[in-house]
């Protein structure tokens, strides 16, 4: 469809935010709206709240100081007057002049200068006059006016995309085609979807602000649940089609029973057994299991997992574990081993790895192949060594949420056999009601207790520049036969080629330089990056620490004498293999690592964790590197040392890992503070990105689109006609295709 205002070099910069099509253009809602109907007054402000202000330019200045040009702009109504202020602000430079009207969004601080307010790197719009055309003036002026996340620098920003949309809008009056059933909509009282679309760009007058801004009007309600439903009925199809498929039906007889007892180390926990029940009642039945099994760091997932595998085992199949990183399948290698010397039935377990040499590929793939093998364990490799099993049944995916392969299992059994059952461990704590709702095609299994004998972890924050402090510590630890990690966010020199490195996704980390949170004065500037910023190392381009080399500083410097080991995701396998197993047996002190260890690692004798500048990881990732210790009786500890610079969101995450060691409360918190897209790893995990829904927000919503979504896909309304029926059908796999990439054909 021809757009006005969208010529071949725009669409080429749409495409590249993913907008293809009108229709993705529509549903590119404003992430705010400002209220110019009834706009604030300044005199009535208040310091701390984030507010819109429409006020009349009165001047502006570009002062030039030794580190960032600073810009500031006086705006004033009346008497009243409000500073706005940008750093790095030589671009805003001449782009004012007195008697504009402008309007400014950001946070009311107080000012210590002549005027009553100041906004520092506020939003702003110079808003039209009477030359500017009419057209713009009555999108923006007097109204509830949308604001948009830009689409491509200034050019496809805010006032570009309400012309655009405002156009299309009328372009396509009465004939967007509804795609939900009317019957539904009438019941859930929720419009029609040209009546919401329209509202939720340009909201008819009298519309309620605050709904507006939570998203929760009528108009974003009724998208917000056509995404969801159409997530929900895909997933709903997904669920029923599994349960008519041909699975494997293991037989739990008193023989495999004896078999599993035989080698469990512990008395499993109450939720273990549980869980195992349940997983045990899938094994056996007809259809072949899909589940997830939840548990937080350290509830004792794996010997679960084992269990399960021994009894695909005892019936004859074989059982495969796929872990995310060659550390970690080494790691459960190992356990495996250990823990079925017990088993009379001795299988044969092999371990298949992408760092292997071609010929010891061969030869484990043959073994498989040939059904020598009865339990293997791997990374991807598993699914990219084109690994043909003799007799698959069961396949179990440790910590999925790293890859998001649960659609690519199919190809790993012979044709023309029945489907293997498939078991998926995260720790990554979704709340249970998400996780129902988004792993709708997934039964649900969760470990809500840890095993017996766990003492809390204490945890601390100190500043890098008490290390002294720190390192005497874990040489105590040391004397005392136990053992530290301490990580660093990088291996060696600038960030580039770091494989492990993830940085928190905190928006705030990647802003140089950084936008103080101090009152500044005019001119004096000196203060706002202090100077340790700078001299913290400089060796290093980037100003972090790094693995190698402060393995080498601590060897030669303030723990030489220890046994000191360094781990990190560009050493070869049989490299990290030795290392790994050094510190497991006790032949290492002090690991020195990357977050390579953050999944899963399991060394019950670390009492330590040193995590260097802790600011830079995310919360899901601080959890799980904690917990990597308290896995035994002894009290154990969690060093948080920060670098010079902590932003104020570091500051929440830091604070919230000291005050709790609860995994769902802390997920909750990262939930909110990151959001659900980039908690979920939404691509890694297969995840469906979504285009208006948000999971936390919109919880509610999703629990309704669950159960209308269930009770269309039973028996849907009496009065659903056969065009709407076909309708829904069709938006169905077109939603699912385009957005989620989830299909899975046949
Ligand atoms: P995770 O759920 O993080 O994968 P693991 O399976 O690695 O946890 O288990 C954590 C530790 O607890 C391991 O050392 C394991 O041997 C131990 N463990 C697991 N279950 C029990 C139990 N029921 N009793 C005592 N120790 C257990
Ligand atoms: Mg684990």
């Amino acid at each position: 469809m021809y757009v006005k205002g969208v010529g071949p070099k725009v669409a080429e910069m749409l495409a590249a935010k993913g907008i293809l099509t009108a229709e993705d253009l529509l549903y590119h809602l404003p992430f705010r709206y400002e209220d110019r109907q009834n706009p604030r007054s300044l005199d009535e402000l208040k310091s701390g709240e984030t507010a819109s202000v429409i006020a009349e330019v009165r001047g502006s200045i570009l002062l030039r100081t030794r580190r960032a040009p600073i810009f500031e702009l006086t705006v004033g109504q009346g008497r009243c007057v409000l500073k706005c202020v940008w750093f790095n602000g030589t671009y805003l430079n001449g782009k004012f002049h007195a008697g504009q009207t402008v309007a400014v969004y950001g946070k009311v601080e107080p000012s210590r200068s002549s005027s009553n307010f100041k906004m520092i790197q506020p939003q702003f719009e110079l808003l039209p006059d009477a030359s500017d055309d009419a057209e713009t003036r009555l999108l923006e002026v007097g109204r509830i006016t949308p604001v948009y996340e830009s689409l491509g620098g200034s050019r496809l920003a805010s006032r570009w995309q309400r012309k655009v949309i405002f156009n299309l809008l009328e372009r396509v009056r009465g004939v967007v085609p509804e795609c939900l059933p009317r019957a539904l909509l009438a019941r859930l009282n929720l419009p029609d979807r040209e009546t919401a679309l329209r509202d939720v760009h340009f909201p008819p007058e009298g519309t309620s602000f605050s709904q507006l801004q939570g998203s929760s009007t009528p108009a974003h309600r009724r998208l917000i649940f056509e995404e969801l439903f159409f997530l929900e009925l895909g997933l709903e199809l997904k669920r029923r089609r599994m349960r008519e498929r041909a699975g494997i039906e293991f037989a739990a007889t008193d023989k495999v029973r004896e078999a599993i007892r035989e080698v469990l180390p512990f008395h499993p926990t109450t939720a273990q057994k549980r869980a195992l029940g349940e997983i045990v009642t899938d094994m056996r039945a007809a259809s072949p299991m899909r589940r997830l099994l939840q548990g937080d760091v350290g509830s004792g997932k794996t010997i679960v997992a084992f269990q399960a595998m021994l009894v695909a085992m005892e019936n004859g199949y074989q059982a495969a574990l796929m872990a995310p990183t060659e550390i970690l399948a080494t790691q459960h290698f190992l356990a495996a081993r250990k823990l079925l010397e017990r088993s009379s039935r001795k299988p044969r377990i092999v371990l298949l790895t992408g760092s292997l040499d071609e010929d010891r590929k061969r030869h484990t793939r043959g073994l498989i192949n040939r059904g020598e093998a009865q339990l293997i364990i791997g990374t991807h490799a598993l699914i990219e060594e084109k690994v043909e099993f003799d007799r698959l049944g069961l396949v179990v995916v440790d910590e999925q949420h790293r890859f998001g392969v649960l659609q690519r299992f199919k190809l790993m059994k012979k044709p023309n056999q029945p489907e293997p059952d498939v078991l998926v461990m995260t720790a990554t704590p979704i709340p249970r009601t998400l996780a129902l709702s988004l792993y709708g095609d997934l039964d649900l299994s969760v470990l809500d207790e840890l095993p017996p004998g766990r003492t809390p972890i204490v945890t601390r924050r100190v500043s890098g520049e008490r290390s002294d402090e720190v390192w005497e510590f874990v040489r105590k630890q040391v004397a005392k036969k136990r053992q530290a990690y301490i990580v660093y966010p990088v291996i060696e020199g600038t960030k580039d080629d770091q494989p492990e490195l993830d940085f928190s996704h905190d928006p705030e980390a990647a802003i140089e330089p950084p936008a103080p949170h101090k009152t500044t004065r005019k001119g004096k500037t000196a203060d706002l990056f202090p100077k340790a910023a700078q001299e913290a190392n400089p060796a290093a381009k980037s100003g972090l620490k790094s693995a190698v080399e402060m393995h080498e500083k601590l060897r030669t410097g303030p723990l030489a004498g220890l046994r000191i080991g360094l781990l990190h995701g560009r050493l070869d396998a049989d490299e990290k293999e030795i290392v790994m197993r050094q510190f497991q047996r006790g032949e290492i002190d002090v690991l020195v690592a990357t977050t390579v260890i953050e999944v899963g690692v399991d060394v019950p004798n670390a009492t330590v964790m040193v995590v260097e500048h802790a600011e830079r990881f995310g919360l899901a990732q601080l959890h799980q590197l904690r917990g990597r210790v308290g896995r035994g009786a002894a009290r154990s500890y969690c060093v948080l040392m920060t670098g010079p610079r902590v932003s104020p969101l570091a500051e929440e995450r830091l604070n919230a890992m000291v005050r709790t060691q609860d995994g769902f409360e802390l997920a909750e918190l990262d939930l909110t503070l990151r959001g659900p897209g980039e908690f979920f790893g939404t691509r890694q995990a297969g995840l469906p990105d979504f285009r208006v829904a948000n999971l936390v927000r919109d919880r509610q919503l999703l629990e309704l689109a669950k159960l209308e979504a269930a009770r269309f896909a039973n028996q849907p309304d009496a009065a659903l006609t056969e065009a709407e029926r076909v309708r829904v059908w069709a938006r169905l796999k077109e939603s699912w295709q385009r957005r989620y990439g989830l299909v899975e054909a046949g």
